[in-house]
């Protein structure tokens, strides 16, 4: 009931050089069950969505300001990311929340921008090290599930990526029953807040998932898929990841 998604996060990686690895992407063959999603530097969207042609691909900016247009530069607006070809944006991601100090209240107020121009938002939750040592993960993804995710969010225009901090680019991962237990907890979090409509949702696992954990991952119950840094930048690396979704 819900298609299963392989998101790629380049973050701040990649020139029209890197367009190579897309095209080899796009000769990988993907079940029609699987969604993908690239999100490049918004440098790259526009040529991205050129060159992908009718390609089901999808595309999707990594932050949008919750304004629609104005003075704020060096910002981007989900209408220009839109205009560009994405119909995704990650918003809330936690290099977001720690270099620019972004707030669950922000990151709500993007994902309410994303909805508005139509675009998917991908909102990110995860918990520090401190965190998880001091027994809080449940707590802390709960709080940000709740102030993060806006009100009128559904299925179809929203996803959640549960991201632990300590998890990304470390090459660590939590074990699957830490994974399972933390999306069971998201699960029923959106079922006391969206009713039937939280069965819709999709909880994307990430931080350092890479070919050989894939398939473990995937198979861990309530993922429906991941958000892949490093190991997305490579069609070598993101193909058999798509592939064991
Ligand atoms: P990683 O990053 O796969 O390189 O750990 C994941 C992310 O930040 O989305």
């Amino acid at each position: 009931m819900r298609r299963r998604l392989a998101a790629g996060n380049w973050k701040m990686n990649g020139t029209a050089a890197s367009l190579s690895e897309v095209e080899k992407l796009l000769q990988a063959h993907v079940s029609p069950s699987v969604e993908i999603l690239l999100c490049p530097p918004a440098t790259l969207i526009a040529q991205m969505n050129w060159k992908k042609g009718q390609h089901p691909l999808a595309l999707g900016g990594q932050d949008c300001h919750a304004e629609a247009s104005g003075a704020h530069t060096g910002d981007i607006s989900a209408a220009q990311l839109r205009d560009a070809g994405a119909t995704f944006v990650i918003v809330g991601h936690s290099e977001r929340r720690t270099d620019h100090k972004e707030t669950d209240e922000q990151v709500r107020a993007k994902a309410e921008a994303a909805h508005e121009e139509g675009l998917v938002a991908v909102v990110c939750i995860g918990e520090t090290l401190a965190e998880r040592e001091g027994g809080h993960t449940l707590d802390v993804v709960s709080r940000q599930l709740e102030h993060s995710v806006p009100e009128g969010a559904t299925g179809e225009n929203t996803v959640i990526a549960y991201e632990p901090v300590w998890a990304i680019g470390t090459g660590l991962t939590p074990t699957s029953e830490q994974i399972a237990e933390v999306h069971q907890a998201l699960r029923s979090r959106l079922s006391a807040r969206f009713g039937a409509d939280a069965a819709f949702f999709r909880l994307l696992y990430g931080g350092s998932v890479k070919p050989s954990n894939a398939a473990e991952i995937f198979a861990i119950p309530d993922v429906d898929g991941a958000l892949v840094g490093g190991a997305s930048l490579k069609a070598a690396d993101f193909s058999p990841i798509i592939a064991a979704l």
